[in-house]
């Protein structure tokens, strides 16, 4: 069956829209490639009937075997600059639009504040829903603003709304559109970049290999050799990026835990909490390079799950619980995962 008013098709596969490549089959897919194709897929009998399962890119997604739903992949595209203010720009983008696309624009265009967040994969749509960070930055400190449509509601007059980044509770990997009872749909993020570099160098090792006179671009290109150094492309080895989220615990325990393992790395938030490396305790518990049945913890960053060979969600969650035990029972710390399960549709 195919309909191309918003590019439906069903059945589908979702095998190869999900980077970490777990088996993966739909009733339907949307790919609507405007706001008024995504209300009409959000509308249509299929969506009603059997709900809608919202993706992206997949590259912070785990899905099951088969989802009895209507997954609708927004295809919006468009970069465009709606204002200039004095050396600011507002960008306003597509959700469909790929997010390391909009990186390479910015910087080709001379607009800049995206730079440290190169190479991240996914979609402009799904940037804000767990508000994406990286050596430093996290693009909540870019949007200005986001527009969105209630895949709940009854008329498309009430449906669509445009949300300011006070309005969306953005945290460490956290926002108001990342649960799963979350009905926004999100159609274009709207972002204040500058003319005016303005460089985040101190995280990591990006001061150094930005070079002696750093700009957006030497950044950028310093950030892009340093992910592929230490993180495995999806293309070759499926996964989805960090597996858990860096815990975040009060300074009272990171010092207790520090005082029993002088080595843990430490990080101190503006708020007096401390986030602690992931990574760090997953590797002291022995995961690194690890593997159980299909999934391995990667030999060269402890914190990115990956898929070996024929991996189902079941042998996700086997490592998961297995790595949160161990962690759990050396550190006192529970580590939260960080990809969305999604477990089904949301009528
Ligand atoms: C190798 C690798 C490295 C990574 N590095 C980083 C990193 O440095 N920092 C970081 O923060 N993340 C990182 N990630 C995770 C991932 O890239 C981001 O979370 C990205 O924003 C996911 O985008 P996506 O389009 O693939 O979303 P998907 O995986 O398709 O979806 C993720 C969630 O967003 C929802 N969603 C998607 N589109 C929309 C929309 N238009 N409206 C509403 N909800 C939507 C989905 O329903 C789902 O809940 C990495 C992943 C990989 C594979």
């Amino acid at each position: 069956m195919h309909d191309s008013s918003f590019g439906f098709s069903a059945p589908a596969s979702l095998t190869h829209a999900n980077t970490f490549r777990l088996n993966s089959r739909c009733w339907g897919l949307a790919t609507p490639t405007t706001e008024s194709a995504l209300w009409q897929a959000l509308n249509s009998v299929p969506a009603r009937h059997r709900g809608v399962v919202i993706l992206g890119g997949g590259s912070n997604v785990l899905l099951p075997e088969y989802l009895d739903a209507l997954v609708i992949q927004p295809k919006i595209g468009g970069i465009r600059c709606i204002a200039e203010q004095g050396t600011d720009r507002l960008i306003e983008v597509g959700a469909g639009v790929v997010w390391d696309e909009l990186v390479r624009v910015s910087l080709a265009q001379g607009w800049f504040g995206l730079e440290n967040l190169s190479l991240i994969p996914g979609s402009v749509g799904a940037c804000p829903v767990q508000n994406i960070g990286a050596y430093g930055v996290e693009v909540a400190e870019r949007i200005v603003r986001i527009r969105a449509v209630n895949r709940q509601a009854n008329s498309s007059h009430q449906a669509w709304r445009e949300f300011r980044p006070e309005e969306c509770s953005f945290g460490y990997r956290e926002s108001r559109f990342k649960p799963a009872d979350n009905p926004w749909v999100i159609s274009s993020v709207t972002f204040r970049l500058s003319t005016i570099p303005r460089l985040v160098l101190d995280y990591g090792d990006v001061r150094e290999a930005a070079g002696p006179v750093p700009t957006p671009q030497s950044v950028s290109q310093a950030i892009r050799r340093i992910r592929s150094s230490k993180l495995p492309d999806p293309a070759n080895i499926p996964n989805v990026g960090s597996f858990f989220k860096n815990p975040i615990v009060s300074a009272e325990f990171a010092a207790n835990v520090k005082a029993q393992h002088p080595g843990l790395p430490t990080y101190p938030q503006r708020n007096g909490t401390v986030k602690l490396a992931a990574g760090w305790l997953i590797e002291q518990c022995g995961w690194k390079g690890k593997a159980i049945g299909p999934v391995a913890m990667y030999a060269r960053q402890a914190l990115v799950m990956v898929n070996t060979g024929q991996a189902g969600l079941v042998d996700v969650i086997q490592l998961t619980q297995a790595i949160q035990l161990s962690v759990k029972q050396r550190f006192g710390v529970m580590l939260e995962r960080e990809p969305v399960m999604v477990s089904g549709p949301m009528v």
